[in-house]
């Protein structure tokens, strides 16, 4: 590929200028418009250059700009927003002036099925190196974590974007996600999402992005979270047994874990169930739940299912539905696992 000479553009304050584009609150749009920062971003993605990226949300492009001169052989955006087909075309055409591709889909990165964005040519097995594969973006804080659960889980299962490999991925998060994301054992921010994150990857805080920066300006900062994905996952264990246990364990931070233990059992059998659950697991029962590593999570999961093969009857118990007033509309979820993914 021969270097690349953007062609010039208006500039980003400008493009939105011009198309009207006012922030839709709804998709969480807050633009950022200073190049070092989304420099900075794009520093943290990998090797760029002959690559194929994904960026999610681009919006009017800014952080696409940043990508694209990198050289990247492919960039493939997922957009909800076709009211910037125009701006992002624009850069697709400009591309296209040094032989590069850019795949644009205006659709819901949630339904999307990221395998498919990306060249079997570029695939690893999984206890390789990363393949030349990365996703970015600043994503759209109301659909933040439940991306990054649902990507966790694809991770855990080789599917999705993960079936070519440990990609790695650089997102965007408010800051005190992405401080819960990183928290390790015993600091204050730990909590389900630190598990899930650590179990499958290394998550980085890389660097704060003050609110000022974006346009409109959130009411919080926001953090650049790295992660790749481990090449042994710390637990075996099946994704959403996982995550139930690591969300029942957290359930009251401030509390000894075993009163988090006791709302996996029902009411009648709770106190000996959960005595018997972290003594199996060689748990300290007094301790709170941000005391909890990874792996206490995993011998916790795994005397849970020695539990449920016990006794059988605690399998279909759900913890939130008893509190609940179950009214007769209700009860068929009763037995539905509560999971927050989909
Ligand atoms: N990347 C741009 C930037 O940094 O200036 C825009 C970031 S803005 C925080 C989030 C972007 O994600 C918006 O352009 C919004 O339209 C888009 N978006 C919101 N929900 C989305 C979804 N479910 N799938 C894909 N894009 C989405």
């Amino acid at each position: 590929m021969s270097a690349l000479r953007l062609p010039p553009l208006p500039t980003v304050r400008n493009i939105i200028r011009i198309y009207r584009l006012q922030a839709v609150k709804q998709l969480s749009q807050n633009f950022l418009l200073d190049e070092n920062i989304t420099n900075k971003i794009v520093k943290y993605v990998g090797k760029v250059p002959n690559s194929e990226v994904l960026e999610v949300g681009a919006g009017p492009g800014a952080i696409t700009r940043s990508i694209l001169r990198r050289l990247p052989k492919k960039l493939v955006i997922v957009e909800k927003d076709k009211r910037f087909k125009p701006t992002l075309e624009m850069l697709q055409e400009a591309y296209k002036t040094v032989n590069g591709k850019v795949d644009i889909f205006y659709d819901d990165i949630l339904s999307v099925d990221t395998k498919s964005l990306f060249s079997a040519e570029n695939a690893r097995d999984w206890e390789d190196d990363c393949p030349p594969i990365y996703i970015v973006g600043n994503l759209p804080f109301s659909i933040s974590t439940v991306l990054i659960i649902k990507w966790l889980h694809a991770m855990s299962e080789q599917r999705g974007a993960w079936a070519h490999g440990r990609v790695k991925m650089t997102l965007t998060f408010q800051k005190e996600v992405a401080d819960r994301l990183v928290a390790e054992v015993e600091q204050p921010h730990r909590c389900r999402l630190s598990v899930m994150a650590q179990a499958f990857t290394t998550p980085k805080l890389r660097f704060i992005i003050p609110g000022e920066a974006f346009v409109p300006k959130p009411d919080v900062d926001v953090g650049v979270v790295t992660f790749v994905p481990l090449a042994r996952p710390r637990t075996r264990h099946e994704f959403k047994l996982f995550e139930k246990i690591t969300r029942h364990m957290f359930s009251f931070k401030q509390k000894k874990c075993i009163k988090c233990a006791r709302t996996l059992f029902p009411k009648v059998s709770q106190i000996p169930m959960a005595d018997e659950l972290l003594d199996m697991a060689n748990v300290n029962p007094n301790v709170k739940a941000t005391y909890l590593s990874v792996e206490d999570i995993n011998r916790i999961t795994t005397a849970y299912k020695s539990l449920c093969e016990k006794y059988p009857e605690i399998v279909g118990y759900n913890y939130r539905a008893s509190r609940r007033v179950i009214t007769k509309k209700d009860t068929k979820s009763v037995y539905i696992q509560d999971y927050d993914e989909e």
